[in-house]
C-alpha cells in the first residue's frame, strides 16, 4: 500500500538521521572530554553518555538491519567532521566549558525531539518492536539533558570561582 510506503520511507530516513545524529554526538563528545580539566563531575558524565552513546548507535542499527537497511551512509562522515569543527569552535573561548554546556543541553534536547518523532511513527507505522528501543534512547538523552541543566549552576559557579582566583577556568 502506498501509504505504508511513505511511512516506511519516513520512519528509515528518521532512523539514519538519527543514526547520523548520534556519529556527529561522539564526535563532539569525545574532544570535549579529552580536553577538561577543572569539570571531574561533567568529563564523568560526559564518559558514561559516550558509552551511552555507542549503545544508542547499536540499537538504531539494530532497527535498521531488522527493516534490511544499511546504516553506514556517506552523510554520517559528512556529519561527523561537521561535529568535530563545532566543538572545535569553543577550544579558543575563555569560557569554552560555558559554551560547551549550553551547546551540549541544545544537543540533547535536539535528541530527545528526534526520538519522541521516531516513537511516533513506531505507533504509526506498528513498528512494535523497535518502540522499545528507542524508548532507551529517548530515556538516556531525558537522563543527560537532565544533567546539564542541574549541573549548569554548579558548573558556572566553579567557573566564576576559579576565574575571580586568577585561574585558568576555561575547560
Ligand atoms: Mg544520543
Ligand atoms: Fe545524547
Amino acid at each position: 500500500m502506498q501509504e505504508q510506503t511513505a511511512l516506511r520511507d519516513i520512519f528509515v530516513t528518521g532512523l539514519k538521521n538519527a543514526h547520523a545524529m548520534e556519529n556527529q554526538a561522539l564526535a563532539i563528545m569525545k574532544p570535549q572530554l579529552s580536553r577538561i580539566e577543572k569539570y571531574p563531575e561533567v568529563a564523568a558524565r560526559l564518559k558514561t553518555h559516550i558509552s551511552e552513546t555507542e549503545g544508542q548507535i547499536g540499537r538504531l542499527e539494530n532497527i535498521l538491519s531488522s527493516m534490511d537497511e544499511d546504516s553506514s551512509t556517506l552523510k554520517d562522515l559528512a556529519l561527523s567532521v561537521g561535529g568535530s569543527v563545532a566543538a572545535l569552535g569553543h577550544t579558543l573561548a575563555g569560557d569554552e566549558i560555558l559554551k560547551n554546556t549550553f551547546a551540549s543541553f541544545a544537543f540533547e534536547n535536539y535528541e530527545i525531539a528526534a526520538y519522541r518523532s521516531l516513537i511516533s511513527l513506531t505507533e504509526l507505522g506498528g513498528y512494535a518492536a523497535a518502540k522499545p528501543l528507542l524508548e532507551q534512547n529517548l530515556r538516556e538523552e531525558e537522563e543527560m539533558a537532565r544533567f546539564l541543566e542541574t549541573e549548569l549552576p554548579t558548573v558556572t559557579r566553579r567557573f566564576a570561582d576559579l576565574s575571580m582566583a586568577g585561574q585558568d577556568a576555561s575547560v
